[in-house]
């Protein structure tokens, strides 16, 4: 039987490489606070190493550039680029984009391919997803931005809320109602509209870590589509299909998201073991006390737990796909994302007022931190759907199955022989 937790030579060459390419070319730039612009011109001969070596757009299928590592290896990959949020941009798939040539490449026509997921790929343009709406976000089916057929246009009205590079992309992949009349879980589309187009107003969004939106990556926007005209042939895959290919493109990206968890983790873990042994007070080294000890020993098995989780999760879909492995991928996004938080928090407390400044790295890592227990649904949407696929297994009784008297009344049935044995010598 199969149960193996070792890395294939060559790939863990690769990976090591990776590990050298991150602290000696992208961490660096963490320290200068590029814009968005000069940050993506200060990477572009970065990118060209990474496609030299061939891990670009690594997510993706060969047909579409990418390798088709599946998803163990991508994993593995995805907690060293994780470390820094300007690794990923570096390596071709970074979120949302990723994400989105996932979904052009399950369900784009050929034209739609060559328009939006070629320059894509080619790191030429960006793109959005823009799905959630206002006080409802948690809730996909109460949305109500909407999409009108008319004759060979849709004519789009509605808002939306926390789209990512909404205003940097040249195209928003937006999920809109197209059927009222039925489930919404079958009455909502999926649309390319091109930003360039008329009655698109934006408003980025300020937030913990970036209040004036002056970061390298993204920036979040207020979106408001008012009668926006897009060509009907705009449709990306069927009429109805959004729900279906927004699960379709979640499940990998999760492991990937989870992995870049575990990698930031990681990093505010060794921060937090170096100054434990850097530091004293009060007679003893930080890494002698029993508080900072508790610290260091929980962080690490939390994060060899989450990180385990993960893998598992990744290698499930390897063997089965991610429909197969719901579970698993609702569990790793809130054990994850809660195991960041937590270890991210602790860091900080063990390095005091240094922790919270930004001379260091820990509290830009923590609003990234908050976030993630809020984006990809809120960490209690999964936990509620985990509940529900547990629950499911379990027949309601009258009486417990291990309810110890009734099960003493059979095994002195079953015993009985013995008993009478015993009680004859
Ligand atoms: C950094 C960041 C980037 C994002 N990028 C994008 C993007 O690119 N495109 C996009 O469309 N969206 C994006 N989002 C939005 C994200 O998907 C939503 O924040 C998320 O789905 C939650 O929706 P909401 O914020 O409207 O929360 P709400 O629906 O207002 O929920 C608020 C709170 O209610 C509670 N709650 C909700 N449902 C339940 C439940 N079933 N049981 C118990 N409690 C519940 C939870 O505590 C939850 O946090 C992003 C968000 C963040 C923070």
């Amino acid at each position: 039987m199969p149960w193996d937790f070792s890395t294939e030579p060559e790939w863990e060459e690769q990976l090591e490489w990776m590990r050298n390419f991150l602290r000696t070319e992208i961490l660096p730039l963490e320290t200068l606070h590029l814009d968005h612009e000069t940050f993506f011109r200060a990477i572009r001969p970065l990118q060209q190493q990474v496609k030299d070596r061939g891990l670009w757009a690594a997510h993706l299928d060969p047909e579409h550039g990418g390798q088709g590592y599946g998803q163990v290896k991508l994993a593995l990959m995805h907690e060293i680029l994780g470390m820094s949020e300007l690794g990923p941009p570096v390596f071709g798939n970074q979120a949302p984009d990723s994400g989105n040539a996932e979904l052009l490449a399950l369900a784009a026509t050929d034209e739609q391919k060559d328009e939006w997921l070629a320059p894509l790929l080619a790191g030429e343009i960006l793109s959005a997803f823009s799905m959630t709406e206002q006080g409802t976000g948690s809730d996909p089916k109460q949305f109500t931005t909407a999409a009108v057929r008319d004759g060979d246009e849709w004519v789009i009205n509605g808002s939306k809320w926390f789209v990512s590079n909404g205003d940097r992309a040249a195209f928003h992949i937006l999920m809109a109602v197209t059927d009222p009349s039925v489930h919404p879980y079958e009455g909502q589309s999926m649309i390319i509209v091109p930003t360039d187009k008329a009655g698109i107003e934006m408003r980025p969004i300020g937030v913990m870590n970036d209040p004036d939106h002056k970061g390298p990556l993204h920036d979040h926007c207020e979106v408001h589509y008012r009668d926006v005209r897009v060509p009907y042939s705009n449709l990306l895959g069927d009429e109805g299909g959004a729900f279906v290919l927004a699960q379709k493109r979640l499940g990998p990206g999760r492991i990937h998201h989870c992995m870049r968890w575990i990698g930031v983790a990681q990093r505010a873990f060794d921060d937090m073991c170096e100054r434990s042994v850097s530091m004293s007070v009060h007679g003893s080294r930080l890494a002698d006390k029993q508080f900072v000890q508790d610290f260091i020993a929980l962080s690490a098995a939390d994060l060899s737990a989450s990180r385990l989780l993960t893998l598992h999760a990744a290698w499930k879909i390897d063997q089965v796909g991610a429909s197969e492995t719901r579970q698993e991928i609702a569990m790793i996004k809130y054990h994850g994302a809660k195991v960041m938080h937590d270890i991210l928090d602790r860091a900080i407390q063990v390095y005091g007022s240094l922790g919270f400044s930004t001379d260091m790295p820990l509290a830009e890592m923590y609003a990234y931190a908050r976030a993630a227990r809020l984006y990809d649904g809120p960490d209690e949407v999964h936990k509620a759907t985990v509940a529900k696929i547990v629950t499911r297994r379990y027949e309601p009784v009258e009486i417990p199955t291990d309810h110890v008297p009734t099960r003493r009344v059979a095994a002195m049935e079953k015993y009985a022989n013995l008993f009478d044995v015993v009680s004859a010598q």
